[in-house]
């Protein structure tokens, strides 16, 4: 792993210099040094800086927003300079964010992009299934690298999947440079005949994902409360608190599902989850579409993690009114997924969070609702906290997972609002390289292999869709 050192790259609106090495980001100053003999290095920084969404047009200038760790400068310290076999990227013209994290897909479902569509969620679920049927571990293996690569060219560096054939997955995202987590799916369709082959199979997957390495982990699934007995969402939820993994479930997407668990349980399906015991920090529920003011008082007293899957619920017409800030104000940690690409096409994390912010002020008539800083901190930060990832923002320390944006194009001028632009008024072309693990694994837009995955795909394809 060589040391990269970013040359005059903006940072929350100041032109800075970033030096990573290792997987890490070492320091963050005005102007590092270069230097090539053996004796300890040191420049002294006295720079203190922290803002939100700052423009990058002047020296010093502060725009307002929330604090959101990105762009932070550690005050008054030691910063090593540069050595020898560093490489040094001239960035000129470019931007850096935090590479977003994606906390709901179901990556190898970019073999299903654009098929069946307008559908009813349910007619939907029927004809995907079957081609589902027909996956094998060579089709799982190529469709979460095309993911991957979609990932990368969006500015993605870190996904919470949930599929099938995890063996095949983590294979491919360790070939391509990316963090995952992966959820091994409890479904066993409220049949407990088939639980001791689930739980056989979750605890091997645990073993084996002990070897995956520093990128990749594991996580307990559980496809949603009504497809699974609650015997085996108990199980589950012990099983992730013994080993000490998340758990990630599908919770109130539909008004149906909830209606559904009032006349079977005579409750919601965030109560029902709560007489089980299975609420806790370690649970990630994505979709959370319908929610009542009971549901959210338990997500925040037992510190649950909400995905907002916006492209998504839109598209399968699952709700549109997502309550951000009723969570927001209590406290719960909301992050941001794209789903898989079956219901929303694309892995587009900027994309979700310009739909998510625009339908947010749209139903509520309030413009000032899901501001820039709080986006940002959505899709990359609150993600990695519920992760456990000491990523998510670029600061002293953290792990160098980057993105670098272009920002010497029309999109970006006249410059007053970075995030601004990056979110509202360019797209996803504008991000050039990233760095993950504080390895560069796109750099100038080119993903090493990108023609092989696409040939690949299509070859599968053929098979899938006979
Ligand atoms: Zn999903």
């Amino acid at each position: 792993m060589g040391n990269i050192l970013l040359k005059g790259i903006y940072l929350g609106g100041e032109k800075k210099d970033i030096l990573i090495r290792g997987s890490r980001i070492a320091a963050i100053a005005d102007n590092l040094a270069h230097f090539s003999g053996s004796s300890p290095a040191g420049v002294q920084v006295s720079s203190s800086r922290n803002q939100g969404t700052g423009s990058f047009l002047g020296e010093g200038q502060v725009s307002s927003g929330s604090s959101l760790g990105y762009g932070s400068i550690s005050v008054a310290m030691e910063v090593p300079a540069f050595q020898e076999g560093c490489r040094v990227i001239d960035c000129t013209g470019k931007a850096a964010v935090p590479g977003f994290v994606n906390m709901h897909t179901h990556s190898a479902m970019t073999l299903t992009r654009g098929y069946r569509e307008d559908a009813k969620l349910q007619d939907w679920l029927q004809d995907i299934w079957k081609v589902e049927a027909r996956m094998d571990e060579d089709a799982i293996y190529w469709g979460t690298k095309l993911a991957c690569v979609e990932m990368l060219k969006t500015g993605t560096t870190t996904f919470y999947d949930q599929y099938w054939m995890i063996d095949a997955a983590v294979k491919a995202v360790q070939e391509m440079g990316l963090r995952s987590e992966h959820a091994f799916v409890a479904l066993d369709l409220m049949d407990e005949g088939k639980d001791p082959a689930i739980k056989e199979g979750m605890a091997a997957m645990y073993e084996k994902s002990l070897g995956w390495g520093e990128r990749c982990r594991m996580s307990v699934g559980v496809h949603a409360p009504y497809t699974v007995s609650d015997s085996m969402i108990q199980w589950c939820s012990w099983f992730a608190r013994e080993k000490g993994l998340t758990l990630h479930i599908h919770v109130s997407e539909t008004e149906r599902e909830n209606l559904d668990s009032i006349a079977r349980n005579g409750c919601s399906p965030f109560e029902h989850l709560e007489r089980l015991g299975v609420l806790g920090p370690e649970v990630i529920a994505a979709h959370c579409v319908w929610l009542g003011e009971k549901d959210m008082d338990l997500m925040a007293q037992r510190g649950v993690t909400a995905v907002h899957n916006i492209n998504s619920n839109l598209k399968l017409a699952s709700g549109s009114r997502f309550l951000y800030e009723e969570l927001r104000s209590r406290g719960v940690n909301v992050c941001l997924g794209t789903d898989g690409c079956g219901s929303s096409n694309n892995l587009d994390m900027r994309e979700a969070m310009k739909t998510a912010a625009l339908l947010q002020k749209g139903w509520r008539r309030n413009p000032e609702s899901l501001p820039l800083g709080e986006l940002m901190e959505m899709a990359s930060l609150n993600g990695a906290r519920a992760l456990g990832l000491d990523a998510g923002a670029l600061e002293v320390g953290k792990l160098a997972d980057i993105a670098i944006v272009n920002i010497d194009n029309y999109a970006f001028v006249p410059g007053l609002d970075f995030l601004s632009d990056f979110i509202y008024s360019a797209n996803s072309s504008c991000i050039e390289s990233v760095i993950c693990n504080g390895e560069l694994v796109m750099e100038n837009r080119v993903v090493p292999g990108e023609r092989e995955i696409i040939e690949n795909v299509r070859r599968i394809c053929k098979k899938l869709y006979p």
